[in-house]
């Protein structure tokens, strides 16, 4: 075995129209790496990027059918995350959802707030919202990084190459290219003429032509049922990169089209090589990370992850509205028992209890007795009359779920008694009641058992004083960053730090 380091996988994620796919597409047109130019590029489902003689390699499938597609690539595929926000439009459901998915797949991400060519837009309300979603960048309580830069006309998307370059050599990603083959699936189809095209990023060993190949993962995806239950395997024809020139190998770290498979090989399975042995995999650390040694055991166990669901039982006065309720559901955090249109019955009042599962209801009847009976069996039930209201409640229960996950560990507790209003600025005056409050901690506002926000602490006084601490039964004053941080007495400041 001979470890090597290899160009870092990175994917982009954000809301619809922020500028994902103009940014992939600048990168793609300045940043082509050496002895590649020429040759017109087409859509393989990543590419590889050079800057300053480091080669990165881009996952190209930005959109709404991507979120759900690098669930199933998952982190096994992805080394770095790119989280898009445009400046004029902020944090919006899809930025939420993706920074759902970064904080579950633990890879280090990086902020790039786009289009900062548009006029009268300020970058810092954009920061102060990730901040309202735990994202805590620089000079906002944190340390992550937060790149201005305009997809347009260019400016600043060095800073965020040069940025995603040193974050991969701090990760010091390597991989064995004698070892054994492993190439994960990204992209799949089948083209009229050349037969089925698999798009991989080889993760270990070298990809040839003339090489036999076989597709681990075939049999248990779901998603493309042609191959359910078909082996695929073949002998490479032809490999190519995204500008259609023939390759006569592919390294780790380079996304590569296949041509030569007797079917549709699915995403998220792994090409392997028919020669090599396996038997070794999974006793040896390919990489520095375990988390991408690509075992069945792993691969099975991402597929049947069983982390705890919010079960729902979901229910709409129209068919279209409910479509549109359950496309915003993220599948990996929810479980829909039922469905359908009309009010909600007896019968899915008694699923819910014995499921433990929360029905919602969207513009239909409740009657009295349905209300009854679900309260008789300690079912919740809630109802809604406005869309976003119902949209924004599911994203907070499917955020709360994820929050055990995160080891925190409590290091003091208060509570508002007063607020006060100074040039504008709301002071919250506070009592801690145990442990300490340090003006470096990081905070959740608490309203009963409920985390309403995230805040960042921008001063703490006693009196006239500033301070850096309050604490356990000492009062004290304190203003947050968060400018618009609506907080009431009787709220709970927690501060906490997260265990390594
Ligand atoms: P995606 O849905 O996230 O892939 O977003 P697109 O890349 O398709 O961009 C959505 C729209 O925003 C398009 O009309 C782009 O031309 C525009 N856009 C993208 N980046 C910028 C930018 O940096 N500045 C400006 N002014 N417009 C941008």
């Amino acid at each position: 075995m001979a470890l090597q380091s290899r160009p870092p996988i990175i994917t982009i994620m954000g809301h619809v129209d922020h500028g994902k796919t103009s940014l992939l597409d600048y990168i793609r047109k300045t940043q082509v790496a050496a002895g590649e130019a020429g040759g017109i590029t087409q859509h393989i489902g990543a590419y590889q990027a050079e800057f300053k003689g480091k080669k990165l390699t881009f996952l190209d499938t930005p959109g709404h059918a991507a979120f759900n597609k690098m669930r199933e690539r998952g982190a096994q595929v992805t080394d770095i995350i790119v989280l898009v926000v445009a400046v004029n439009d902020g944090v919006k459901p899809q930025t939420i959802e993706a920074i759902r998915h970064i904080k579950n797949s633990g890879n280090p991400f990086v902020v790039a707030i786009n289009k900062i060519d548009i006029k009268d837009t300020y970058p810092d309300v954009v920061k102060g919202q990730l901040v309202e979603q735990g994202i805590l960048v620089q000079g906002f309580g944190g340390d992550i990084d937060a790149i201005h830069l305009s997809a347009k006309t260019g400016e600043g998307v060095d800073t965020l190459l040069e940025t995603l370059a040193a974050m991969a050599e701090l990760q010091e990603l390597q991989a064995d290219p004698e070892g054994p083959l492993e190439a994960v699936v990204i992209e799949s189809t089948r083209d009229p003429k050349r037969g089925p095209l698999a798009t991989a990023i080889v993760k270990q060993g070298t990809l040839k032509p003339r090489q036999d190949i076989f597709v681990y993962g075939g049999k248990v995806s779901t998603e493309l049922s042609t191959t359910e239950n078909k082996d695929v395997e073949g002998r490479v024809r032809s490999l190519n990169n995204e500008r259609g020139q023939l390759l006569q190998e592919a390294l780790p770290g380079t996304p590569v089209e296949i041509i030569g498979l007797t079917d549709v090989a699915p995403v998220g399975s792994t090409i392997r090589d028919q020669a090599a042995d396996y038997s070794q995999v999974a006793e040896n650390k390919i990489d520095t990370r375990t988390e991408a040694v690509v075992t069945p055991e792993s691969e099975m166990a991402a597929l049947f992850n069983d982390k705890p669901k919010l079960k729902l039982i979901v229910k709409a006065d129209v068919e279209g509205t409910l479509e549109a309720i359950i496309q915003t559901i993220d599948a990996e955090s929810v479980e829909l028992l039922s469905s359908g249109v009309g009010p909600v019955t007896e019968h899915e009042v008694e699923l819910a209890q014995t499921a433990d599962a929360t029905i919602i209801s969207f513009h239909t009847k409740v009657t009295k007795q349905i209300k009854e009976l679900a309260k008789r069996q300690g079912v919740k039930l809630r109802a809604y009359e406005v869309i976003y209201e119902l949209i924004e409640d599911l994203q907070k229960q499917m955020l709360k779920l994820l929050e055990p996950t995160i080891d925190e560990i409590i290091t003091g507790e208060a509570e508002v008694l007063q607020i006060f209003d100074m040039r504008g600025e709301k002071i919250a005056g506070i009592r801690v009641k145990t442990g300490e409050i340090k003006r470096s901690d990081l905070m959740h506002l608490k309203r009963g058992d409920e985390i309403i926000a995230n805040p960042v602490i921008k001063s703490m006084m006693h009196g006239k004083d500033e301070i850096l601490s309050i604490k356990a039964k000492s009062e004290g004053g304190m203003t947050f960053k968060n400018r618009k941080l609506e907080f009431q007495v009787g709220d709970t400041l927690v501060a906490y730090k997260i265990e390594d």
